[in-house]
């Protein structure tokens, strides 16, 4: 089912917005705003893929609303459709300059309207399905290195800033050469899919972001997270893996398939980074593959030199 779209008209004028919502009432839920701030609010919260926003407003003009959202990341997903009375060329080159994916000249025509919404409703679509398929892995549906990858910056700088403990878990399938080399490579694309599938679920808090970071190899980030959590977390994690019953019975660690977990938390301090974060819980990763196989172990201090 694809989700209803939503069109938020800002205009001061409500005999336009009583117009413009009239025509395109067939084409998505409509929300209005009579200013620019309480229409930045409202888009905010909504999230419209559309916005038809008037150029010549009290206050806050057109201009101003579209450089706010322009500039706010939570907006990326909103076109903006200036609509104005202004019809010169020098004045639609400007609406589209600032930003604006196209231009719709008062006196309002039906029919112009509604063709220009349809088209953006459809490009806003396939811009948001390209996005999607641009952060996820093909096997598993679960989100890629990539988009791991810019969440883990993100999510580091926030907890840092509000000095809060952060969450990582490593996740690599046990003996994994073994099961390919046994029931073939299709299957065991199957067996990543249920380990990726066991993941996802378990990512239950919000703000909890499991991806594939390559290969048989998986990553969850854990917001706000204390130590003790982390290690239940990765315990837990470890059981539900081997209950999951995927037949390996050349595998080390046990008759069916396994993982073994890297752990690493983390109050960010000035001087921490992400990829050290990454490489702490690789280490620990190392640790239980050579502990036996597994088990989740947590990132300690590295082991000094005798
Ligand atoms: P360990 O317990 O030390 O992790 O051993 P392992 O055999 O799991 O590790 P190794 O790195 O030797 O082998 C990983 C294997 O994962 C080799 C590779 O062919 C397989 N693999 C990586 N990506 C995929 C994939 O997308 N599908 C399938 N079927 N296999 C994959
Ligand atoms: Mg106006
Ligand atoms: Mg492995
Ligand atoms: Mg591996």
């Amino acid at each position: 089912m694809t989700p209803t779209n939503t069109i938020l008209i800002i205009d001061d004028s409500p005999d336009t917005i009583r117009l413009l919502s009239a025509m395109v009432r067939e084409q998505g839920r409509v929300l209005f705003a009579t200013s620019g701030a309480a229409g930045l609010e409202l888009a905010k919260v909504q999230r419209p893929q559309l916005i038809l926003l008037d150029v010549e407003m009290q206050g806050m003009d057109g201009f101003a609303v579209n450089e706010q959202i322009r500039r706010d990341p939570d907006l990326r997903g909103s076109a903006v459709i200036f609509v104005t009375a202004q019809s010169s060329p020098e004045a639609e080159i400007a609406c589209l300059d600032a930003g604006a994916v196209d231009f719709i000249p008062k006196p309002l025509n039906a029919a112009v309207v509604q063709a220009r919404v349809r088209t953006h409703l459809r490009l806003q679509a396939a811009l948001t399905a390209l996005d999607e398929l641009a952060n996820q892995d093909g096997l598993t549906g679960l989100y890629n290195r990539r988009y791991f990858d810019r969440q883990l910056a993100a999510e580091f700088a926030r907890h840092r800033r509000h000095q809060l403990p952060l969450g990582l878990a490593l996740i690599d399938v046990d003996d994994f050469k073994l099961f390919n080399d046994r029931y073939g490579h299709q299957r065991g694309d199957g067996c990543l899919q249920e380990v990726a599938e066991a993941l996802r679920d378990g990512a239950r808090r919000p703000g909890e972001l499991a991806a594939r970071y390559g290969g048989e190899e998986f990553v969850v980030l854990l917001p706000n997270t204390t130590p003790d959590a982390l290690e239940r977390y990765g315990d837990w994690m470890c059981r539900r893996i081997g209950a999951l019953g995927i037949a390996h019975p050349g595998a080390s660690a046990a008759p069916h398939v396994t993982c073994s977990i890297g752990l690493c938390a983390l109050l960010p301090g000035p001087d921490d980074t992400a990829e050290a974060m990454l490489h702490a819980a690789d280490m620990a990763l190392y640790r239980a593959k050579r502990a036996g196989r597994n088990r989740s172990v947590m990132a300690g201090p590295e082991p000094q030199p005798a």
